[in-house]
């Protein structure tokens, strides 16, 4: 069957379930880079059980991953080559509920589709203290899951309870505590068509001055240290085995403002690759490629990314992989969450 003529079928099947289904959709319309191809067949979810019954659309050989708010994704300028399930679950107020209180403690239940920012403020509104630090994270609650994202000292690890995931192969749902989802560094054990609805936080009695100024106090830290625009955060992760940054090692091997075509390792933090209007995906990897060359002969050190790579060649892939992913204790993991799902 025609490339084409086989993404229009899944798509059909897909919109029996009532999900909505675009295809080749510009990969500059799902990231905070604003750049690269094509992405075959989007998939826009606004019920739960719209996800479960996915399941039954997607075959073992499609590529399918979840798309957040896509601010640690790179997506190549051929595209990807799969299904991206993207959340839009309703954006109200009913987003975010406190659902256990015992007077000092509290459960807050919130859609993957929130976003961070807007949680760490509704929950320090509401009086609740422990997701401050979120302010500063451009992601959804969902990618932030995923990634165990973090930052200002804390991460999601703190304060998850647990997840609800859908598997978008076989359409399974359970609830996860947070110890079963292998969080570490900037990363999970979650398999791409592990699809997080909710999460529940806990978070303690806080003062709601007191988190409003600590939420200030981060959002003037991240505009004076980071830049604005296209990028998606930090490129490497902070290498396990040296006490320097990435930011530090690739400033240190005097990389700081390095451009290829129109991409350029930011002159604000070096960790970060930004891009413009006219910013190929091909560019930002080239950067990337010279800053893990560089700092690699200078140091030794081999950082790999923490931002997603999809759609490149397996050797682009392979070469800023997560090398934790062949650690016993994350394979474990990985294994342990497949078998609950
Ligand atoms: C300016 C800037 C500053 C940043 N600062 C920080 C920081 O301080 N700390 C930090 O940790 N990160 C930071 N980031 C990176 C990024 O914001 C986080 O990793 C964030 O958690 C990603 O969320 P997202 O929704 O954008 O995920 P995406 O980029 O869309 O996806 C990231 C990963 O999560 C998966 N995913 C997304 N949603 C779901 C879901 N619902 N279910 C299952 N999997 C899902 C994707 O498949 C992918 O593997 C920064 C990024 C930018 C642009």
């Amino acid at each position: 069957m025609k490339r084409a003529n086989r993404w229009t079928d899944i798509a059909k099947q897909i919109t029996r379930t009532g999900a909505g289904a675009d295809l080749f959709v510009p990969a500059s319309r799902l990231t905070t880079y604003r750049l690269g191809g094509p992405v075959a067949l989007v998939v826009s979810i606004t019920k739960a059980e719209q996800a479960i019954a996915l399941g039954s659309c997607i075959s073992d050989d499609v590529n399918v991953i979840v798309i957040g708010n896509g601010s640690n994704i790179l997506i190549s300028d051929n595209g990807y080559e799969g299904v991206a399930v993207v959340l839009n679950l309703p954006d109200d107020e009913t987003m975010t509920s406190v659902v256990e209180s015992t007077g000092t403690t509290a459960l807050i239940d919130a859609a993957a589709n929130i976003r961070l920012p807007l949680l760490a403020r509704r929950t320090a509104a509401l009086g609740w203290s422990g997701l401050e630090w979120a302010v500063g994270v451009p992601g959804s609650l969902g990618g932030a899951v995923r990634m165990n994202a973090g930052g200002h000292g804390s991460d999601m690890a703190s304060t998850l309870l647990d997840a609800e995931l859908i598997n978008l192969r076989n359409g399974h749902t359970a609830r996860i505590a947070s110890q079963n989802l292998g969080l570490r560094f900037r990363g999970s054990a979650m398999a791409d068509e592990m699809c997080i609805v909710s999460a529940r936080c806990q978070v303690t009695r806080g003062n709601v001055e007191k988190s409003q100024k600590e939420i200030a106090a981060i959002v003037a830290w991240r505009r004076e240290h980071q830049p604005g625009g296209q990028n998606a955060g930090s490129v490497f992760v902070n290498p396990a085995k040296t006490t320097s940054s990435a930011g530090a090692l690739i400033d240190e091997a005097g990389l700081r403002g390095t451009r290829h075509g129109t991409a350029e390792i930011s002159q604000k933090h070096a960790n970060f690759i930004q891009a413009d209007e006219n910013t190929s995906a091909a560019d930002v990897v080239a950067l990337m490629c010279e800053a893990q060359d560089v700092v690699f002969a200078r140091t030794g050190v081999m950082m790999h990314s923490e931002i997603r790579l999809l759609g490149f060649a397996p050797e682009i892939s392979a070469r800023f992989q997560d090398r934790h992913r062949v650690e016993p204790e994350v394979v474990r993991a990985e294994e342990m969450l497949k078998s609950l799902l």
